[in-house]
């Protein structure tokens, strides 16, 4: 093309940019091994799979496929560095860190060259975005690091790390995934995805000239089935962090349960793009273009449903049209196109599938005029209008650059469409009204919240989902708990021999633990206070359940005798069936409205509750004392600590607050602990009354409605406090109590599709059935495998834990400037 032709038609010409340095690097390199122990290992198959270049369907070179022969070597290297590594102090970890991030910005050229080959995504994507949010992740993490000591005193690492990731952002996955957990002093096994394996390797050379102890860092390149599984599986693990789609997140989880694996899983998306009529719609269309067209659409928290309001929807459309008809799709190492090549035939297909779809659906498509290259895996910017909110399309994530786009009127009517989906990764917001803005953001069940921007990341601002998008967060200091545990937590007592037929059967308290523990303060009480006679009440009532605000019968008609330790009979409860959990969950949702009124008005329930619990103490205590057979002072001593937690959270609930990030753009961003939801909760035990208590203040205080399932064996003092409650101003729904058997009622809360999360303090075998049961909706699980922690003292028993367990943390994203 002449300068006279360029300047006739103003078409932009090829800038490519040269391959030749990454290919030079992948001929030298190939075939490719595994990488243990800052080593590279054949692999025990001796087989090699393929990486192909998604732009021209071009293998690139070959690399090594583990099996789970490697991936018991990888963890043998990584449990053995972790005894050195594990107790290397902040200083030292940060070093190699900041090592890290030093060496990846001197590599940065060839490592975006290398991602746009092996992934097919654009160069001025990986050159101006992957590669520099990998080394900001690297520094900014090799700041926690250093401050670990001082910033999260009494947490230790974990010990080995099992890490799986996706292909759309390769490298940058591999580092939101190793950062935190070094820099915790854990050590790692990563897999790579099989399509996006080469920047891992070149990752992996960079380990070795940073001078990182062997064994620190292994990457396992290979199939699902066989690195995958295999690492999901092991024992040697202590926790798998995982990237991925919501289907093999859930495969994860079934795996896992029960194990103790610690487990984080960032999963997909089917994310809201919403346009209230006052926006800048051009600033909209090019937001529009970031949000879908970023990545070729194959991002987890793209804007994919375009939400608009109905008055602008056809200018804002007809604008987007133009827009898309201007994009370029080609060469992904050509720096003036707009979208690369899609990962893979196989998700070529897919996308081919689903559009096929929506089209039968019913909807209308609009695409281009020109035409996609067809030597590669290419699919052009597509827009689907005339979309119905409950068909494939505007259900289904498509990972692919697909929009879908569907109109509203107010925004209370924007709110209920944009959380119409079973996804909660991401929303974006565009209003030049911020006071309208700031009022859709916390509406949205979303981890992330774009105001007037959007797919902005930054290692500062956790990210990561709400419901079936997955739970727990990458970036922030909230990342960094996935990767640490309590000093103290390694001394709990192993599981009790507890079985659900109680004291009463095998005449003997439920937790060794508990015993020894309850031994010692009875000693220090001794002579302090002769033993005190029980005098029995007459079984003359039956404690009803606790739902909506009223005592209710039990739907099954039965009830359960309550027991003595010596045997004798107590009292009766309600035995709640499914039907009654039902009616609970419904009346815990119809309380929403705690969530959303002031911290102040619940601190003061929550004080107003303390009080009235102090009024009765000595009844309390002397329930204590018939359930547990323990002793009257030891028994105020329970109730005291559960005034005293009471107060606690009183405390915190207006002082649990979040944070504001400074990442590096003109903005802030806002990181607010909001509560779940609806909260299923199963009380330990030990300590009727301040198991209950201990459980129910934090997850109130931070705005959840809850169904608690009292302690099976000693459930008195928890429908004792029905009054409590009734006094002390609690709003109907907001508490709700179902007595009966522990584990069959939790089984059924863990699999309730409208409770969003399940904390279950019992067995090791119940906390399994819990985390089996959560799959459905993928709701988050608090368990205890069956392990005790000491309820009374204020470590185990109280605080931030407590705190983090009731919130999910909302990052939303302000932007400064015109
Ligand atoms: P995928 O779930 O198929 O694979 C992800 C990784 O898991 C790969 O490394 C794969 O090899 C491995 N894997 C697959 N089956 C496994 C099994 N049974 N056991 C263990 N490991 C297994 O997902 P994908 O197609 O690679 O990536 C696309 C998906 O990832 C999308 O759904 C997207 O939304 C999601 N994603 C989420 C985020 C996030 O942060 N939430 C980020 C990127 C991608
Ligand atoms: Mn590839």
């Amino acid at each position: 093309m002449s300068v006279m032709d360029i300047f006739e038609t103003m078409d932009y010409g090829p800038a490519p940019e040269g391959a030749s340095p990454a290919l030079a690097w992948l001929k030298e390199h190939q075939p490719f091994n595994l990488f243990i122990n800052n080593q590279w290992v054949q692999p025990a198959s001796g087989q090699y799979l393929d990486s192909v270049n998604p732009a021209n369907g071009k293998v690139l070179t070959q690399v090594a496929s583990a099996n789970s022969a490697d991936v018991d070597a990888a963890v043998a290297a990584a449990s053995a560095a972790f005894e050195k590594w594990g107790k290397t102090p902040g200083h030292v970890r940060a070093r190699y860190l900041y090592a890290l991030a030093r060496q990846i910005q001197k590599h940065s050229r060839l490592l975006a060259v290398l991602e746009a080959l092996d992934n097919g995504k654009s160069i001025r994507e990986t050159r101006d975005i992957d590669i520099p949010l990998v080394a900001r992740h690297f520094y900014y993490h090799a700041g926690w690091a250093q401050l670990m000591a001082s910033e999260l005193p009494g947490y230790q690492p974990l010990g080995v790390v099992g890490q799986i990731i996706p292909w759309n952002f390769p490298l940058l996955m591999l580092a939101w995934k190793i950062a935190p957990a070094i820099a915790m002093g854990n050590t790692v096994v990563l897999k790579p995805a099989r399509y996006t394996p080469l920047t891992a390797l070149k990752f992996a050379e960079i380990v070795q000239e940073s001078g990182l102890p062997p064994g620190v860092i292994n990457i396992l390149t290979g199939e699902a089935s066989q690195v995958g599984e295999a690492l999901v599986r092991h024992p040697g693990i202590k926790k798998i962090a995982f990237t991925g789609s919501t289907d093999v997140g859930r495969s994860i989880r079934r795996a896992t349960a029960g194990s103790g694996k610690k487990l984080s899983l960032e999963l997909g998306g089917k994310s809201p793009f919403i346009v209230f009529d006052d926006a800048d719609l051009d600033s909209v269309v090019e937001g529009v273009v970031d949000a879908i067209w970023f990545n070729q659409g194959q991002v987890c928290c793209a804007g994919s449903r375009l939400l608009v309001q109905e008055n602008i929807a056809d200018r804002l459309l007809s604008k987007l049209l133009i827009r898309m008809e201007r994009l370029r799709v080609g060469d992904p190492l050509d720096k003036a196109i707009d979208i690369g090549a899609i990962v893979s035939s196989t998700q070529l297909q897919e996308i081919q599938r689903l559009v096929a779809r929506g089209v039968e659906e019913g909807a209308q498509v609009w695409q281009p005029s020109w035409a996609c290259p067809t030597d590669g895996y290419f699919f052009p910017p597509t827009l689907f209008t005339n979309v119905s909110p409950a068909s494939t399309i505007a259900q289904v994530e498509i990972f692919g650059p697909v929009l879908v786009a569907m109109t509203f009127r107010t925004p209370a009517e924007a709110v209920e469409l944009a959380n119409n989906t079973r996804y909660g990764l991401a929303a974006s917001v565009w209003s030049d009204n911020i006071n309208l803005a700031l009022d859709i953001a916390p509406k949205i069940k979303a981890g992330s919240v774009w105001v007037n921007c959007t797919n902005l990341f930054d290692a500062s601002s956790g990210f990561g989902g709400y419901r079936e998008s997955g739970f727990g967060r990458e970036g922030g200091k909230e990342g960094l708990y996935e990767y640490v545990r309590h000093a103290w937590e390694a001394q709990l007592a192993s599981p009790s021999g507890y079985t659900p037929t109680g004291r009463a059967a095998n005449g003997a308290s439920s937790s060794s633990f508990t015993d020894s523990l309850l031994a010692g303060i009875d000693d220090e009480l001794d002579g302090l206070s002769a033993p005190e006679t029980i005098e029995l009440p007459a079984i003359d009532r039956t404690s009803k359940l606790f739902i909506a605000g009223k005592q209710a019968r039990p739907d099954s008609g039965y009830s359960r005798t309550v027991y003595d330790p010596a045997g004798q009979a107590l009292g009766e409860v309600g035995d709640g069936n499914r039907k009654d959990l039902r009616n609970a969950v419904e009346a815990a949702h119809k309380a929403s409205g705690w969530a959303t009124g002031t911290t102040h008005n619940r601190a003061q329930i929550l004080y107003y509750m303390a009080e009235n619990l102090s009024v009765r103490e000595d009844e309390f205590a002397r329930r204590i004392v018939q359930q547990t057979g323990r002793s009257h002072v030891d028994a105020m001593s329970e109730v005291q600590t559960a005034i005293s937690r009471l107060f606690s959270y009183a405390a915190w609930t207006d002082k649990f607050e979040g944070g504001v990030h400074r990442p590096p753009l003109r903005g802030v961003v806002l990181a607010m602990p909001e509560a779940i939801g609806v909260i299923g909760i199963a009380c330990p035990d030990d300590y009727p009354l301040l198991g209950f208590i201990s459980l129910v203040a934090p997850a109130i205080a931070m705005g959840n409605t809850i169904v608690v399932i009292p302690s099976q064996i000693a459930p008195l003092s928890a429908t004792d406090s029905y009054q409590v409650f009734e006094t002390s101003d609690l709003p109907a729904g907001v508490v709700n109590i179902v007595t009966g058997e522990r584990d069959a009622l939790s089984q059924v809360l863990a699999e309730h599709d409208d409770v969003d999360a399940m904390w279950y303090f019992g067995t090791a075998e119940g906390s399994k059935r819990v985390e089996l049961a959560s799959v459905g909706n993928m709701k988050r699980t608090w368990v205890n495998y069956g392990r005790t922690r000491n309820w009374l003292d204020s470590v185990q028993g109280e605080g931030q834990e407590f705190l983090r367990a009731a919130t999910q943390v909302k990052n939303i994203w302000v932007p400064y400037g015109e």
